[in-house]
């Protein structure tokens, strides 16, 4: 792929990577588990495969299944930590660590041994004390966070899938215990339920790759969001770029940076939003995920992806 100046000629050649990626993961397609914790989502058909591209001038292109809706689950992680640290800046990070953890995305042990502080912002305790955070800052945490993704796509329709957040919380124990541990060690300003509900309603976003890869787009701009202004400095889009490369991808982040080179973040609806800072923001989706809780495809395709163009963080 060549120049980092869209023209004609560019996306002629994105389109002819776009292909060769997804003739690259057609082998894997089909392949490992579709998770059942959140039952409306246990249906989704783990063939399914979509990519999107889009520059950060926000031209966007695509392959496969790219403007089918799917539900965002923790790549809505991201959004929340922007908001939070736009309105509340370094505030919040007394709250949460910038650690990877080392376990699992709702593992409580490690909760207890380190007093309630969840060590990143991206496994579920500490999203519950992000959503938090936005909760006291703006009166309506998943309200903001749509009404960020609507203007950043231009696409007022986006929203939360009601049947999809109330499945999840209807067999939420797991992250209910979560919060109400945090919220022992004096970690939470608002009710637990009133954290958790905004938590599984963000994280019922439904959009598509091309939608998440435009709203990704700020991180790609150092920044700046669509229109022009400004969400976070330069410095805050660089670590939250960084805690997506060291924290994004569960418990597999270190080999993910190894295959791909970039920051992402997984979700467990096999969506994954990967950011090549000053070039584009993308977004691929694929809902068979491996054993660590991302997508088998979703990793090939970005894999294939940066291989070809040779961009990549490193
Ligand atoms: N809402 C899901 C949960 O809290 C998000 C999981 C994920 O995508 O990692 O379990």
């Amino acid at each position: 792929m060549a120049s980092r100046n869209s023209s004609a000629a560019d996306w002629l050649e994105c389109e002819r990577v776009l292909d060769r990626v997804a003739g690259a993961v057609r082998g894997v397609l089909g392949s490992g588990r579709v998770p059942d914790q959140i039952p409306a989502l246990a249906s989704a058909d783990p063939h399914v495969f979509g990519l999107a591209v889009a520059t950060v001038e926000g031209e966007v292109h695509g392959v496969g299944e790219w403007r089918q809706r799917f539900s965002i689950q923790s790549i809505s992680k991201v959004f929340t930590l922007a908001l939070a640290i736009e309105k509340d800046g370094e505030a919040l990070w007394t709250r949460v660590g910038r650690e990877p953890s080392g376990t699992s995305f709702n593992s409580l042990v490690q909760l207890e041994q380190e007093r309630g502080i969840p060590r990143n912002p991206f496994i579920n305790a500490g999203a519950l004390v992000v959503t938090d955070r936005l909760l006291t800052l703006t009166g309506d945490a998943c309200g903001a966070v749509e009404r960020f993704l609507r203007t950043e796509c231009a696409c007022p329709e986006i929203a939360s899938d009601e049947a999809v957040a109330s499945s999840e919380a209807e067999h939420g124990d797991r992250n209910a215990a979560l919060a109400h541990f945090v919220a022992s060690y004096g970690n939470l300003e608002n009710p637990v339920g009133r954290v958790l509900d905004h938590y599984v309603r963000h994280c019922a976003i439904a959009m598509s790759c091309a939608e998440l890869a435009l709203a990704g787009g700020f991180l790609a701009r150092h920044g700046v969001r669509r229109d022009g202004s400004r969400l976070v400095s330069r410095s805050d889009a660089k670590r939250i770029n960084a805690v997506m490369l060291t924290c994004g991808t569960y418990d597999a982040a270190g080999e993910f940076a190894y295959r791909v080179g970039v920051p992402a973040k997984s979700g467990i609806a096999g969506g994954i939003l990967a950011i090549i800072p000053g070039r584009c923001s993308l977004c691929v989706w694929s809902p068979g995920l491996d054993n660590k809780g991302n997508s088998i495809a979703g990793i090939a395709a970005l894999d294939a992806f940066t291989t070809l163009t040779g961009w990549s963080v490193f």
